[in-house]
């Protein structure tokens, strides 16, 4: 039988709800149960695909395809659990499916309305991952903050499964205890506020989570168990850390984990998060750094530097770095300002590696392809991620095999060597306007070359099977262009590897560069799979290759 965890946000957005669900459900699995979260978003976008990174921070993509929210990547990371489409759901998903049950005669003939047609579609949706995971428990985050009119028919759905299964559902309210300046002191007024708004929407939190600053004492903990109706030890202190994956460890010393098994009658079947404590540790005491540049885009907005649009490839670059007991250091560096100065591509040679990862449009394309090329040339150690391959083979074609005027059709439409270019089914998509969820997305499989760098890399972990001295594995996409076959042999000839080809379709996987000491771009988004405890093997073979003194 599952139980159902709703968390809410209180007071305001960015606290890190998605990030307390992710912990809360590691923390579950590590006392023997199967569990799995569900995020809601509150927006009519079907999907995120279709949103600007910048404005929405990184669209995480899962094995079946699905472009989600930035969250379902930190369920994965912390969990270690594949997700699905079954884990996230939006505004427009629900109505879209009311929507399309009403044309299709399916309500019988009856009036169908918001309340209670639009939250009994959630439940059910809510309902079908439990089923599809077989989970103990399901977090689900309803996204936004309480008080908000987005939300409220979630809120709404969370209510109706309460009444239905009084004994099944809990919920969890994450909020923040600010400590003005001028004050000195924490306030929890806001907090009293935001269960005020909880409670007129019928709920009632069981647990609250305070995010602050600065840990929560216990005169605050009795004032929010006195004003907002919980017990003093279900207000769970949450102040900022420096690494997010020391979170379950500290609600596990507020005994989080087993007030919430409490709560449902349940008792622990084994406590492990030794392997977790273990990390945390690695994190806390790795000191000597490996330094990596990221040269990308998506982070300049107004006055403040934005990481959430990498938040993968940051997270993957953090957990290949701690494999290495090494402390990562992560360095934004701006596409453009080698367009503008090409003088300024020296700085590269500070890095010990250089990514540069997926992205769309003209904007920065340039300074990108100049980069890479300063990184071949100069034995710097370069991974290439989906745009950061495509640009690295047409780095390649225009400087290597002589093609200067080699472009992707993406930026150059009729350009005269169009290196990389789009297949037909997708020119047929762009022609009818259908951008939403039509890219290549999701997993597809790659047949790994031996004795290449990428083999090394792989082989033995993540090998789904072993085929005449080959290593196939199975890896996430989002692209709409391609490595153009025409082009192969020319770039093979002058010393390109083509080290990973998709055999269903020969599709170009990952390129690397011989006689040097790491340069493999993919196609594929490895980012998506690396876990803390279980880094990617292309980023651990890159970071490995960035603290080599072999190579400087
Ligand atoms: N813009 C490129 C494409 O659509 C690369 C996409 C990406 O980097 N995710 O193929």
């Amino acid at each position: 039988m599952a139980r159902f965890i709703f968390v809410a946000g209180g007071v305001m957005s960015g606290i890190g709800k998605g990030v307390a669900v992710a912990s809360i459900s590691r923390i579950l699995k590590s006392k023997g149960f199967k569990v799995t979260a569900v995020k809601i978003d509150p927006y009519i976008n079907v999907d995120a695909g279709t949103m600007n990174p910048i404005e929405h921070g990184e669209i995480f993509v899962t094995d079946d395809g699905d472009e989600c929210d930035q969250d379902i990547g930190n369920y994965e990371r912390f969990l270690d659990e594949n997700m699905s489409r079954a884990n996230y759901i939006t505004t427009g998903r629900v109505y879209q499916a009311v929507i399309n049950r009403e044309r299709n005669l399916e309500y019988g003939g009856r009036c169908v309305e918001v309340v209670p047609d639009i939250p009994n579609e959630v439940i059910s949706r809510i309902q079908k991952a439990a089923k599809k995971t077989q989970a103990d428990f399901v977090l689900i985050e309803i996204g936004g903050t309480v008080g908000e009119y987005q939300n409220l028919l979630f809120l709404e759905a969370a209510r109706m499964l309460k009444l239905q299964k009084p004994k099944e559902i809990l919920f969890v309210l994450v909020t923040y205890l600010p400590v003005p300046e001028m004050i000195g002191e924490m306030k929890t007024k806001p907090t009293q506020t935001a269960v005020r708004l909880l409670n007129e929407a019928g709920i009632q939190p069981d647990i609250i989570l305070g995010r602050a600053r600065v840990p929560l004492d216990e005169p605050r903990k009795r004032k929010i168990s006195t004003f907002c109706n919980v017990l003093p030890a279900d207000v769970i202190s949450a102040p900022d850390i420096e690494s997010i994956y020391e979170i379950p460890v500290n609600f596990e010393k507020e005994n989080l984990g087993n007030r919430i098994l409490k709560k449902f009658g349940l008792k622990a079947k084994k406590q492990n998060l030794k392997d977790w404590e273990k990390l945390v540790k690695t994190i806390k005491t790795a000191k000597k750094p490996v330094k990596i540049g990221v040269v990308g885009k998506y982070f300049e907005t107004g006055r403040f530097t934005l990481m959430d649009s990498y938040i993968s490839v940051i997270e993957a670059i953090k957990h290949a770095s701690w494999f290495f007991k090494r402390k990562p250091e992560i360095h934004w560096l701006a596409a453009e300002s080698y367009e503008r100065n090409p003088q300024k591509l020296k700085e590269l040679k500070k890095y010990d590696g250089i990514i540069v990862p997926g992205g769309f449009g003209n904007r920065g394309v340039e300074g990108k392809i100049k980069a890479i090329g300063f990184c071949r040339k100069n034995k710097i150690p370069y991974l290439g991620l989906c745009l950061g391959m495509q640009l690295a083979v047409i780095e390649f074609a225009r400087n290597v095999c002589g093609l200067k005027k080699a472009n992707s059709v993406e930026f150059a439409s009729s350009c005269q060597y169009p290196v990389i270019d789009v297949l037909p089914e997708q020119k047929a998509l762009l022609r009818e306007k259908q951008y939403g969820g039509t890219m290549r997305l999701g997993a597809y499989q790659c047949q790994i070359k031996p004795k290449t760098a990428s083999f090394r890399a792989y082989l033995p972990s993540e090998a789904l099977a072993k085929e005449g001295g080959s290593l196939i594995v199975s890896e996430r996409h989002r692209h709409r262009y391609e490595l153009n076959n025409e082009f192969r042999e020319v770039l093979e000839t002058e010393g390109m590897v083509m080290a990973g080809i998709n055999p269903e379709k020969d599709l170009v996987e990952i390129i690397e560069v011989p006689r040097h000491p790491f340069f493999v771009a993919s196609q594929f988004h490895p980012e998506f799979k690396s876990r803390p405890l279980r880094p990617h093997p292309l980023f651990k073979a890159f970071i490995r290759a960035s603290i080599s003194e072999a190579w400087r």
